[in-house]
């Protein structure tokens, strides 16, 4: 059999990359053959992705992809939230505001007083969150409305499929990250839009991952390597992909999507919304293949990544691996780290944040670099245990095993504390889940796998990944414990 040659594009929210995945029937090997940055700016007031300055970077991958030999397909994923508009003749009326806009600032509240939280979550299955794609809505709805040339709204990797193909169709997984859409009743969550005031007629036709938007546009087709290109969305919201990829054990095994942020969560059949899983900040996601992804966003690696900037503000540049040594050698349960704690959400000089959340909890104050980063990851360690354990509550399925994936997973202490914290056997890899993910779901668009099962049997031969064991979990019993108090006294009751 000949190989297939799939291109995934992977954008998040500060970088992008292009990868190249080559499957020869067995197994799928990756190379990334493009880099570069993603800056969103202000335009008209308000913070915006530059949509022309990405597309040329997908159109320079693309043709680096093309150049070495023929691409059989494309497909790109991104962060979920965003959208923009299409006007009548299918052009960008703008470019796409970000959730990190200030427009949101207070219309959480605002929907709230109109609809009530409960609703809000019940309509959806989403976990409320300012910077929701519903809140923009909102937002743009009370200054105004969209814009008045906008016909059709597309997330963002939507967007980027129609400049690759001219299809103007949304993908599940990245509409179900909206908060604007019913993800247990697969539609628009048109009849809450409509009491908030949104207006529904530009809402899409939502399409599964996995679907053949059509050959790639005449301009592109006219490059080495790309005239028989298919483009084909794979499970378009990054997260989707990462899962899609997670070489899942059993059933009952969770994940942590392990990078920036953390999704610590389990893939089911149906959501579940109620009021426990409110009250647990657990959300439902789409997931590929009409999978549920159940699962709560810790802040993840953010606050090490904030913590490396300061140290090399002050002329330590420390590469990830000597950190985690020296985090390695520090002395293990010191001072417990909320890493959820509000005071980390914004850029800034991290390590002396954490002191000051040391001290304001009245616990010993961290000083060197090897003790902020290891009470930083002790803290991430136990946020885990405690999404693991309102997930076992609102499913009444104890998760048996942890599958880490992602940039994190490379962190072999992580790994380890994981383990040990929540008491249970941690599997690390694949590190490229995303990329991976994306690739296999164009392979099995283009029919040379069944479905997810195939798609986690090929993961498995091309990344064989590594399995930590948990060293003696019982000494963790009361600092978990400690750790629980500590958040139930900071944490208001919503
Ligand atoms: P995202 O796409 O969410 O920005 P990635 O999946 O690229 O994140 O993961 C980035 C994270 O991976 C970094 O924040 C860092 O904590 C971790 N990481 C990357 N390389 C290493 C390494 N060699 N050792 C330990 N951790 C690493």
């Amino acid at each position: 059999m000949s190989e297939r040659r799939c291109v995934a594009v992977d954008l998040g929210a500060e970088s992008g990359r292009i990868v190249v995945g080559t499957f020869d029937g067995h197994r799928l090997g990756t190379e990334i053959v493009h880099r570069f940055p993603n800056r969103p700016r202000m335009v008209d007031g308000h913070l915006r992705w530059d949509v022309a300055a990405l597309w040329s970077e997908i159109v320079e991958g693309l043709s680096r992809a093309g150049a070495a030999e023929p691409v059989d397909s494309v497909g790109v994923d991104s962060w979920g939230i965003d959208f923009g508009y299409l006007d009548e003749r299918g052009d960008l009326v703008a470019d796409p505001v970000s959730h990190r806009d200030a427009r949101t600032d207070g219309t959480l509240n605002a929907a709230a007083q109109m609809v009530g939280r409960e609703r809000l979550y019940r309509d959806t299955g989403i976990q409320l969150m300012q910077i929701n794609a519903v809140f923009q809505l909102l937002a743009e709805s009370r200054a105004g409305g969209p814009p008045p040339a906008a016909r059709r709204l597309l997330m963002i990797p939507d967007l980027f499929h129609h400049l690759l193909s001219g299809s103007s169709v949304a993908e599940f997984t990245a509409v179900s990250t909206t908060g604007a859409y019913d993800v247990a009743g697969r539609a628009w969550a048109t009849k809450l839009l409509d009491d908030l005031g949104i207006r529904t007629d530009l809402l899409p036709e939502v399409v599964d991952a996995g679907t053949d938007l059509g050959a790639v546009v005449p301009a592109l087709a006219t490059l080495p390597g790309l005239a028989s290109t298919r483009v084909i969305t794979p499970g378009s919201h990054d997260t989707a992909s990462a899962v899609a990829a997670v070489p899942f054990a059993d059933p009952y095994a969770g994940y942590i999507s392990s990078g920036t942020w953390s999704l610590v969560g389990v893939e089911l059949v149906h959501p579940v919304v109620n009021e426990s899983s409110r009250k647990a900040n657990l959300t439902n996601e789409g997931g590929v293949a009409g999978t549920v992804r159940l699962l709560r966003n810790v802040m993840g690696l953010w606050v090490l990544q904030e913590c490396r900037r300061q140290w090399a503000r002050e002329g330590r540049d420390i590469e990830y691996p000597a950190l985690v040594a020296l985090a390695a050698e520090a002395s293990a349960m010191g001072s417990i780290v909320d890493v959820d704690h509000p005071s980390f959400v914004h850029p800034g000089d991290m390590p002396a944040r954490v002191r000051d959340y040391c001290r304001s909890t009245g616990q010993p104050v961290p000083s060197t670099v090897g003790e902020v980063a290891r009470s930083v990851l002790e803290g991430l360690a136990l946020r885990y245990r405690a999404a693991f354990d309102s997930i076992a509550e609102v499913t009444g399925r104890p998760t048996t095993l942890v599958h880490i994936v992602g940039g994190g997973s490379r962190n072999d202490l992580l790994n380890q504390l994981t383990a040990d914290v929540t008491g249970l056997a941690v599997h690390a890899g694949p590190v490229e889940a995303t990329a991976m993910g994306n690739l296999l779901v164009q392979l099995v668009a283009l029919g040379e796998l069944g479905g997810l099962d195939d798609v986690r049997e090929v993961v498995r031969r091309s990344d064989c990944g590594r399995l930590v064991e948990p060293r003696d979990p019982s000494v963790w019993g009361e600092h978990y414990t400690r750790f629980r108090d500590l958040v139930a006294s900071a944490t208001p009751v919503q």
